[in-house]
This record gives structure tokens, C-alpha cells and sequence, in this order.
């Protein structure tokens, strides 16, 4: 009825598993979890992250314009100096919150798969240059 007490959980490479994947929540050995993820949810959770970059620079990009503008209208001195950094750490700020909101959006998700990742969606093809029919017209 109870479990056996020596029983340790095991990592797929058979070391003892230290703690659970913060994302599958999978138990996972020391060399294999990262930033409390395991190395699959890492990958999966980079790719993820890899397509919001610029969203997440657009987003610093605009509140540091914002800051100047409005530390010029408030004729507050070098504007530039003080928006600047502003704009550079909301985009860390956004990189955090993507990243926490595309773990928890992925945890399900990986905690029901196993296995290779699905093959990350094929980019959108370049529209192939225009068939030219020279001389046609
Ligand atoms: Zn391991
Ligand atoms: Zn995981």
C-alpha cells in the first residue's frame, strides 16, 4: 500500500531526478534542468521566444520615444539620457512577462507530449520573384 521509501524518481538518463520541470513538471536530474526547466521545455520555450523579440523591443522601443517626448514637453534636461535606459529595461520587463506567459501557455502542452518537439512551423515563404514575361506587353 505505501510506496517502497527507497524508491528515488529518475531523470530519461537514469541519474537521480532533483526536483520537477518547472514547465512539464517532469522529473528531472541536475544536468538536465536549466533555469528549473528541462532541456526540452528550454528548446520549446526558445523557439517561443525567438518569434516575441521584436514585439518585446518594439514595446522598450516605444516607451523610451515616449519618455523623451514627455520629458521634453516637461522640459526635464537631457531627455534622451534619462528615456533611454527607461526604454531598455521595459523591454527586459516584456521579455519576462512573454517568457512567464509562454511557459504557462506551453505547460500543458509539454507536460502531455514526450519525445522530439513538433517541427517548428515552416516560415512564411518569400513570395518567389515575380515570373517576369519580358516583352509580353
Ligand atoms: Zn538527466
Ligand atoms: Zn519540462
Amino acid at each position: 500500500m505505501f510506496r517502497e521509501q527507497g524508491y528515488v524518481e529518475r531523470c530519461y538518463c537514469e541519474a537521480e531526478a532533483v526536483r520537477g520541470c518547472g514547465c512539464c513538471g517532469r522529473a528531472r536530474c541536475e544536468s538536465h534542468l536549466s533555469d528549473s526547466l528541462c532541456d526540452r521545455c528550454s528548446r520549446a520555450l526558445t523557439r517561443e521566444l525567438a518569434t516575441l523579440t521584436g514585439r518585446a523591443w518594439a514595446v522598450g522601443g516605444v516607451v523610451g520615444a515616449v519618455g523623451v517626448l514627455g520629458l521634453m514637453v516637461a522640459h526635464v534636461g537631457p531627455a534622451c539620457i534619462l528615456a533611454a535606459p527607461a526604454g531598455i529595461v521595459a523591454g527586459y520587463l516584456q521579455r519576462r512577462l512573454q517568457r512567464r506567459s509562454v511557459q504557462a501557455a506551453l505547460a500543458p502542452v509539454m507536460s502531455a507530449t514526450k519525445g522530439e518537439l513538433a517541427a517548428p512551423p515552416e516560415p512564411p515563404a518569400f513570395p518567389s520573384a515575380p515570373t517576369a514575361t519580358y516583352g509580353s506587353y
